[in-house]
């Protein structure tokens, strides 16, 4: 037996103005982390400046949406859901929820790919909200 992701309602977020491209792109099903110019790091939470280098040249790059679980908890009060920090290829960690699988299977260094999630509930829907699930290999 195991622990089946089922769809909960996911709180919505707080949402900032230099943001907006990025939850523009989330509604498209497309993940956005930023890239300094100066240094070429990239990083994620996005932010004006770049955490790196204090560099305010960054740009927004379209992350190739894939990664590996860094570290994950499994809550199961209520609805079980998986919380992670995963490691996107590109570099920076993010902290997301692992959905769409058998939360059982769940491991350090699986391979996962983003899936994008409706913020709110019905009635009052936010944006949508980048989660991560397993692939194979
Ligand atoms: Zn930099």
């Amino acid at each position: 037996m195991g622990t089946t992701y089922q769809e909960r309602s996911m709180t919505i977020p707080e949402t900032h103005p230099e943001h907006k491209e990025y939850w523009e792109a989330a509604a498209e099903g497309k993940l956005l982390v930023k890239q300094c110019d100066s240094c070429g790091e990239f990083h994620y939470y996005p932010r004006v400046l770049c955490p790196f280098c204090m560099s305010d040249k960054t740009n927004w790059i379209e992350a190739k949406g894939t990664g590996s679980i860094y570290t994950y908890s499994v809550m199961r009060r209520g609805v079980p859901y998986a919380i992670a920090f995963v490691e996107l290829d590109e570099g920076p960690r993010m902290m997301t929820n692992i959905v769409d699988c058998d939360l059982d299977t769940v491991r350090i260094n699986q391979r996962v790919k983003v899936v994008f999630k409706q913020s709110g509930d019905q009635g009052n829907q936010g944006p949508y909200i980048p989660c991560f699930t397993p692939v194979e290999g």
